[in-house]
């Protein structure tokens, strides 16, 4: 390691030059082997950046530079902590095997009414909405007085300036106004709800069933500093999702990167080290391509039949070290209902992905401790309805609608749009516990970012981009998995599409 002053002189060195480093480079600034001078390292990372343009350097930068110096011999042995760590799963909720009902107008009654309970308990636990009332008891209020009530969304409507928003409980429906003069933040709130929702609205009684909103709040979740003190030292689990293998526009070679990653086999020092301590892989599904999930899709398989695309998974997946346990559920190209929940995908599919121990099949989605840190696990299918409905939200801004998800504690609010839900005695979609991860696909543009102490990972994708979303603009990032430490709850991207880090 280098002693403190080798350490000063490369950060003035750095400065000198209008470089800042990130806390990462400095870090691995701070652990570089015996007899590797940092400054003169340091010297050959602004090389490799050239006139890029970029005033700061990364960890990945150094690490990089590290590699191209003294590439690690494959096959050179490295510590696997992971090995020595018994793996600890423990299943918070997972839908599959729960009965749906063919979906009758009862059966959806009964689903709604179950919805609004848990919601409108999630409200009341708030300090701004113990105390509201029922809509039917808002509408008996005088002329002019204050209310506040919890309802469902049943209409947003928008025109001149202002917003009509029907709520509704289980016993009456009252018309709240929204504009930006009566309470301008409540305005903007507003302009995001989504039908079906379950909010809490402060407002003046004007007339009749007619008020004016004054405050909304959703159900959302408390702000909180979220650690795991299970584990005493870092554990990693790497976050990923939309593989469509079976595709034609399956990237064989960046998934190949990512597995000897993962093997050992490439990679700079310090990301072997790192993959020495992944005890976890877990897949937000869309693991195959599929077959028959829109139309012409046939011209662009080059598998084409399901079992064996999900052979091909598994022929995949069991090339990892068998210290490596696998977490899975299905998105909507995998073979199992479509209406959310989702069960696992069933045997008589993916027959292979149950034959081995390490791997672990979920339904969509499912709430998963991993040595105690809670992972939710969902596929995103309702991100379509929320680009489709929502200002604001984009297909290239996965973590705008996972925050939204978490505000709304519902992860696919609407009924009736392009995502199918099934009536289950209990809505599973509720986001009753608050996680300490919240990992998402399906978009297949990669990101991560917090929201009230919660991590949120999209997880990107292994496909390129496909004639379909070349039509629609919707441009991919694939090749990126996130590593995930379980105990400091802190995350990493790792790029496998950048050859120099995975020589
Ligand atoms: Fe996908
Ligand atoms: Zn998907």
């Amino acid at each position: 390691m280098p002693s403190d002053d080798e350490l000063r002189k490369a950060l003035l060195y750095a400065l000198g030059l209008g470089y800042q480093l990130c806390p990462d480079a400095l870090e691995a600034l701070r652990s570089l082997p015996e007899g590797v001078e940092p400054t003169e390292l340091l010297k050959e990372v602004l090389e490799a950046l050239g006139p890029s343009g970029r005033s700061f350097i990364r960890g990945e930068d150094v690490e990089e530079a590290l590699g191209r110096r003294a590439p690690a011999p494959v096959g050179a042995p490295r510590p696997i902590p992971a090995r020595e760590v018994e793996a600890d799963i423990e299943v918070l909720m997972d839908p599959t095997g729960a009965p749906a009902p063919p979906g009758s107008v009862e059966d959806f009654l009964r689903y709604f009414k179950d919805r609004f309970e848990r919601l409108s308990s999630l409200l009341r636990m708030r300090m701004d909405a113990r105390d509201a009332s029922t809509v039917a008891a808002a509408l008996r209020a005088g002329q002019n007085s204050e209310v506040k009530m919890i309802g469902m969304v049943r209409e947003k409507r928008e025109g001149d300036g202002k917003l009509v928003v029907v709520l509704e409980d289980l016993e009456a429906t009252a018309t709240v106004v929204f504009t930006p003069r009566a309470g301008s933040s409540a305005y903007d709130t507003a302009t995001r709800l989504m039908p079906d929702q379950v909010v809490c609205v402060r407002a003046v009684k004007i007339a009749g069933d007619l008020f004016l909103a004054k405050e909304l709040v959703g159900p959302d979740v408390p702000l909180a500093r979220r650690e795991n003190t299970k584990l005493d030292g870092p554990l990693y689990a790497v976050l990923i999702s939309d593989l469509h293998y079976g595709s034609r526009s399956f990237l064989h070679d960046l998934f190949g990167r990512f597995l000897s990653w993962l093997k050992g086999e490439v990679g700079t020092r310090r990301l072997r080290e790192l993959a020495g301590g992944v005890k976890y892989v877990v897949i937000a599904g869309d693991l195959v391509d599929g077959v028959g999930v829109y139309p012409g899709q046939e011209e662009e398989l080059e598998v084409k039949d399901v079992v064996e695309q999900y052979e091909g998974v598994a022929e995949l997946l069991s090339e990892l070290p068998d210290h490596i346990e696998v977490i899975m559920i299905p998105g909507n190209h995998d073979a199992c209902r479509k209406a959310l929940p989702q069960p696992a995908v069933p045997k008589k599919y993916a027959g292979p992905l149950y034959e081995d121990d390490r791997f672990h099949f979920f339904g969509n989605p499912s709430l998963i401790a991993l040595h105690g840190a809670r992972l939710l696990i969902y596929h995103g299918n309702s991100f379509d309805d929320m680009v489709s409905t929502v200002p604001g939200m984009a297909f290239d801004r996965p973590l705008e609608m996972m925050r939204l998800v978490l505000w709304a504690r519902h992860l696919a609010p609407t009924y009736g749009l392009k995502t199918p839900i099934a009536p289950l005695a209990e809505d599973l979609l509720v986001v009753e516990e608050v996680p300490d991860v919240f990992h998402t696909g399906h978009i297949h543009v990669a990101g991560s970012g917090g929201y009230k102490g919660v991590l949120l990972i999209n997880s990107g994708c292994w496909q390129a981009q496909t004639p379909y979303q070349r039509a629609r603009g919707i441009r991919p990032t694939p090749g990126r998995a996130f590593l995930v430490d379980l105990h400091g709850l802190g995350v990493r991207e790792l790029d496998f599409t950048r050859p120099e880090l995975w020589a």
